[in-house]
């Protein structure tokens, strides 16, 4: 089992993931993505729009609801009385703990006295303009789902849909976690991917359990190792009261006692959040009006952090093994998902000639017309490191220019994950990867 320290670490030396503030000491709970998180996450957003765009029925919309959002929002969602952890401070160095984390009724770091619990609300609070008071008061979102409920009606009015059909989000959302931890598993500012699928509620608990399959299979699909996932199907009592069913799609991220945590949620909310926001609205006919008839529709929601998602595929990717009595470290991960799909290397730096003939080819590669191929250049210290850098980083191809490359046109193209080589031509290389990607 791969530790996280192993991936934090990798993440921070190869320029995945930094610590957020670094320079400054930090702040806790944030995390700033280097140039491969960017391009892993965008890998794993795309994959996450093109699988909900393709939902089986119906249309799926788009969204990009504002972050900053007003305090009725959260008040009809139920967040502000209930978006709370049960907190206790320290009467003498005023420290704050989860109640339910606490083993005894003094601080864990001074042995002070403990206060007793009170609810501690998670959303961040700023204002909005120049008077600070009650009125101006907002709140950063800690989750996409309402922006994607608050706008139902103008997504009904502007494409008049018929159900069922999806609205989905992609978004950073922000929760003052008391003791955020475990890397980018549980941090304060965090993007979510969310869908609401809005069904005739006849229909919820069909498209719930296809819903839950869909999602297991796109992890699966991605690569992710069947025995390090599972579902964890929730019990009547352990349903939210919004829920008539939910089931947690679980990754062995290794942080609990048998392995397995939270990756994705699964969830059939009902009719809680557009009765909240859209009070004495009922859907009759083909609309969304003021009526005491028909019905309100039930949502069926797939939510998953971008974050947790992408920690995951790390995790799972992660292998070490020996090449020619070399160890090597190998991000096993889906061509989909790699960062970089090519690295090109001239076989020495200091001739001319090959470096020049490498740049043409490293020049095709990056100005693929597909956007499927991101190339990168390589030229330093031997062939073997570069190599093991790459596959450090998940890289599935090396392409090597080399003399023979001056001569025939050909170069080699060496796979990751068998470290095996072989001569193509150059045509042909730009065509083999994209095959592969598509
Ligand atoms: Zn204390």
């Amino acid at each position: 089992m791969t530790s996280l320290d192993t991936i934090i670490s990798l993440a921070k030396r190869r320029g995945f993931i930094f610590p957020g503030s670094d320079i400054y000491g930090g702040l806790a709970g944030t995390w700033d993505y280097g140039p491969l998180g960017v391009l892993l996450k965008e890998n794993i957003k795309r994959e996450w729009w093109r699988a909900a765009r393709q939902l089986p029925e119906g249309k799926t919309f788009s969204l990009d609801s504002s972050i900053i959002s007003s305090a009725k929002v959260w008040q009809s969602s139920g967040h502000t009385d209930h978006f709370t952890d049960p907190l206790v401070e320290c009467k003498k160095c005023k420290r704050r703990f989860r109640a339910d984390h606490i083993e005894s009724d003094k601080c864990q770091e001074c042995g002070g006295e403990l206060t007793a619990p009170r609810s501690f609300n998670m959303m961040f609070k700023t204002s909005v303009g120049a008077v600070e008071d009650e009125s101006s008061t907002a709140y950063l979102r800690p989750e996409t789902a309402q922006g994607i409920f608050i706008n139902f009606k103008n997504i009904i009015d502007a494409f008049h849909p018929k159900l069922a059909f999806g609205i989905a989000q992609i978004g950073k959302a922000f929760r003052n976690e008391i003791t955020p931890r475990n890397f980018v598993f549980r941090s304060r500012e965090f993007e979510q991917m969310e869908l609401e699928y809005f069904c005739d509620p006849k229909d919820a608990d069909k498209y719930f359990s296809d819903m839950r399959d869909a999602r297991m299979q796109w992890f699966l699909d991605l690569g992710i190792k069947k025995e390090n996932l599972r579902f964890h199907d929730y019990a009547p009592d352990e349903l939210a009261h919004y829920s008539k069913a939910t089931t947690d799609i679980e990754y062995r991220f290794g942080l609990s006692k048998d392995g397995f945590s939270e990756l994705e949620g699964v969830a059939n909310r009902t009719d809680f959040d557009l009765k909240n926001h859209f009070v004495g609205y009922r859907w009759v006919g083909d609309d969304f009006i003021r009526s005491e008839d028909g019905f309100i529709p039930n949502v069926i929601e797939p939510s998953v952090g971008v974050d947790r998602a992408l920690l995951a595929f790390l995790i799972d990717a992660y292998d070490e093994d020996e090449l020619a009595g070399d160890k090597r470290a190998v991000l096993r991960l889906h061509p989909k998902l790699a960062p970089i799909k090519v690295a090109v290397f001239p076989l020495v730096s200091n001739k001319e000639n090959v470096v020049a003939k490498a740049r043409e080819v490293f020049d095709m590669l990056n100005s693929d017309r597909s956007s499927l191929i991101t190339a990168w250049w390589d030229d330093i210290g031997n062939i073997g490191k570069r190599y093991r850098r790459q596959d450090e980083i998940g890289t599935p191809w090396c392409v090597t220019v080399d003399y023979q490359t001056l001569e025939d046109g050909t170069v080699t193209v060496r796979d990751r994950d068998t470290a095996k080589q072989e001569r193509v031509a150059i045509s042909e290389i730009a065509g083999r990867f994209i095959e592969k990607l598509s």
